[in-house]
């Protein structure tokens, strides 16, 4: 082979065989140290073929590409060695086009010593000598690397465009370069409308940090920003995200993208701020809970006392809300509440504290007082605020509330304590005959302290046999006699004495203990009046007092019966004496539940008539026999007020309705006098007898079936 004037690179291992391949090659110049250096230390494998594509030499590239030491490839066919079976025509042929002189690029597969693949582009140089082909000059570039990594560039980019959250990237000055398909989802922004825009133009705010690229660049240091954002919607509406804003630096030129990421979370904050409202507000009223309450009152109390000036604490609850319930039932009673919330924000029209304490319970806070009185002027215009009735579901309810109020400064104190002096203000409005208010004072406290222990004392009343009952005659005016009595519950505390039964009822229904002791005072009365009958040969009827709770008792029917079966007596002797309350229908189970009595024989009387809800509707449906006027329309004879008016229209009514009629409270003369002249047939009152003990009721009985005048039987008593 004669020396060519191709400039042909050398490792020096192929010394050896200079003598077969003599390429005139001169290792002396320096180019031919420059070439050895190039070729030995180029990351590209590079390969010397003669034109049989056998390997002259190869590097050390070579050697780390296909695995193969240039020593084992040495005199072989390339072909052989490297290329994969279906390819060899391929290559023989590549080979054959490098050969015709032409400088041959192409990507194509090869094969290692392990069998394993790799992606080449192949550059082969012709190797001329004068017009000689003498061989090849082939440089392999492992293309797989690039294209592992350009797949996962594409991959990425994939996912980006399709993941969930909203993802665009911005050059160092902020201008969108590039954004996501979710970007385009939640902005309302197509990438082509974005591009070249800054993150502003989904500002909801004005240069919000989160969206000002102006302070981004403050991050450099800090690595990435995060927070919430305020969008805006191309349509306008916005939306919040949680945003991060990631710098992505270039080693030599600072910061040269920013990628930001938002996702949605509008329906997290919405949900946030429905639990924080649900957790501060009363779910039926809407209106704030006792604890938000205590909260405001607290922010209230801390400006009075740096103001100086006073405020009021307002309880205020409905009287009779349970028989509200009973009666119309729940839904009735829950549109109340919201009504009254509705009405009582309507009092007080500023922004004065209002919220729902719990149950049928009320909070208000007056703020910047004056005066005192002004407290009263507000307590004034919120049991107006009561004086129409409310229309529910078609039905008039009539309430009233009883107002408690208790001032600051006087008794200072935190909102808790104010919460409780205006309860027991409550309280005592209640005891007031309700439908009122009071203000706290300091001997409240003893109050409550006694109720709560009256009410503890109460549990142990009936086994210790400290409950007993009077029982009150009723005379038939014409007669002059008793019809009948009325049987009274009395509790003999131990250390207390005698406790009026306005003061333990009350207790005993807030603990449902009033379903025992109802059914303790039926099975004594009925008992007694079996006695009576017996002993004295005289069908007495007795009255019973009823508390809307014993109502609620499941077994309240059964529990008459087997009281009557075990006594023995006559259901027609036993009469259940209902408060209006009760009555007010609505609730068909109570309907029910008075039609069985009705048919077990027992008598129902409408005990206080007048005094409550004065609904008439109801006296036609409920199988009643006798009304019982409220004695405060007997006090009013007499002294000039209007009930005897409505006295009468009452005895009219019962007359229209065929009802027996009762008149009690009945204290003087004047007053019997003219119930006599109204022609009501039946009284009740001390000006008879008092409630008094079985004995003296017997004493009454026996003195025969003359008749008796009325100053008689109250001498013979
Ligand atoms: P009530 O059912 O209206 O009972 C009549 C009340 O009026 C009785 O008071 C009686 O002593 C009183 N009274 C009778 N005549 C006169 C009079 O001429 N003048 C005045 N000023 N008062 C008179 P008492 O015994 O203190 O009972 C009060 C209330 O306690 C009763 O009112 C009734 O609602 C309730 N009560 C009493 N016993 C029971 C019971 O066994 N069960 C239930 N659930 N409630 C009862
Ligand atoms: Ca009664
Ligand atoms: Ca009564």
């Amino acid at each position: 082979m004669k020396p060519t004037d191709t400039v042909i690179p050398f490792s020096s291992e192929s010394s050896r065989q200079k003598a077969e391949i003599d390429t005139g090659f001169d290792e002396s110049s320096l180019d031919n140290v420059y070439f050895r250096q190039l070729f030995r230390s180029s990351p590209q494998a590079i390969v010397l073929l003669d034109n049989q594509d056998r390997v002259i030499d190869a590097n050390r590239a070579f050697e780390d590409t296909f695995y193969y030491s240039v020593g084992e490839a040495r005199g072989r066919s390339i072909n052989s060695l490297i290329v994969p079976d279906e390819l060899v025509a391929a290559a023989e042929q590549l080979s054959a086009r490098t050969l015709a002189a032409k400088v041959v690029a192409t990507e194509t597969i090869r094969k290692r010593k392990d069998g394993s693949t790799c992606a080449v582009r192949i550059l082969g140089y012709p190797i001329v000598s004068g017009d000689q082909q003498i061989g090849i000059f082939a440089i392999y570039d492992d293309i797989s690397i690039r294209r592992r990594f350009e797949r996962r560039l594409k991959l990425q980019g994939a996912a980006m465009d399709s993941a969930a959250n909203a993802i665009f990237i911005t050059d160092r000055d902020g201008r969108i370069e590039w954004t996501n398909r979710a970007f385009t989802r939640l902005s309302g922004y197509r990438e082509s409308e974005a591009v070249g825009a800054t993150p502003l133009l989904i500002d909801a705010k004005g240069s919000q940090p989160g969206l000002d690229p102006s302070e981004w660049r403050s991050l450099a240091g800090k690595g990435v920003w995060r927070g919430h954002v305020v969008s805006r919607h191309r349509d306008g509406h916005t939306y919040t995200v949680e945003q991060t804003v990631t710098p992505l630096q270039d080693h030599r030129s600072g910061i040269d993208h920013y990628v930001v990421v938002q996702e949605d979370i509008s329906d997290r904050i919405e949900a946030e701020e429905r639990l924080h409202h649900m957790a501060r507000h009363d779910f039926l009223t809407d209106l704030p809970n006792r604890y938000t309450f205590n909260e405001r009152l607290n922010v209230e109390l801390d400006r009075a006392s740096r103001s100086g000036r006073e405020l009021a604490v307002f309880v205020l609850d409905l009287d009779h809300f349970k028989d509200v319930n009973d009666s119309f039932g729940h839904p009735v009673g829950d549109d109340l509440l919201v009504a009254v919330g509705r009405r009582l924000k309507r009092v007080l029209r500023d922004s004065s504290p209002l919220a729902r304490l719990g149950g049928d319970e009320f909070g208000i806070v007056q703020v910047d007082l004056q005066d005192p009185e002004n407290a009263r002027g507000l307590a004034g215009r919120l049991l107006a605020a009561f004086d129409s009735p409310f229309v529910l579901r078609g039905q008039e309810v009539h309430v009233t509330p009883s107002i408690g109020i208790a001032l600051y400064p006087p008794g200072l104190g935190d909102s808790k304590s104010l919460i409780k002096k205006a309860d027991m203000a409550m309280y005592r409005a209640k005891q007031a005959g309700r439908a009122t208010f009071r203000f706290y004072e300091e001997e409240m406290d003893h109050e409550v302290q006694t109720r709560m222990q009256l009410g503890q004392d109460l549990h142990a009343a009936i086994t210790r046999e400290e409950l007993y009952l009077d029982y009150q005659p009723q005379i038939d005016l014409k007669r002059r006699d008793i019809i009948g009595v009325e049987a009274l519950l009395r509790w003999q505390h131990p250390e207390r004495g005698l406790v009026p039964p306005d003061r333990f009822i009350p207790l005993a229904e807030g603990s449902g203990l009033i379903i025992p002791i109802g059914r303790w005072v039926m099975e004594t009365a009925c008992a007694q009046a079996k006695i009576w009958q017996e002993q004295h040969g005289i069908a007495l009827p007795v009255a019973v007092n009823l508390s809307s709770i014993q109502f609620r008792d499941p077994q309240f029917v059964e529990s008459v019966e087997r009281i009557l079966k075990e006594t023995g007596l006559a259901p027609e002797l036993l009469e259940l004496e209902l408060t209006e309350g009760i009555l007010m229908q609505a609730s068909t189970r109570i309907e029910r539940i008075l039609q069985r009595l009705c048919e077990i024989g027992v008598r129902l009387s409408l005990d206080d008539f007048g005094k409550g809800y004065s609904s008439l509707e109801y006296l036609r449906r409920i199988p009643l026999q006798k009304l019982k006027i409220d004695r405060s329309f007997v006090q009013g004879i007499g002294n000039g007020s209007h009930d005897p008016v409505i006295v009468s229209v009452i005895v009219a009514l019962a007359k229209k309705l065929g009802l027996e009629l009762v008149a009690e409270g009945v204290e003087t003369k004047k007053q019997l006098d003219f119930l006599e002249q109204e022609e009501c047939d039946y009284l009740q009152g001390f000006y008879f007898s008092r409630p008094v003990d079985p004995t003296k009721i017997e004493q009454l009985l026996t003195r025969g079936t003359e008749r008796i005048s009325p100053v008689d039987i109250y001498k013979a008593l």
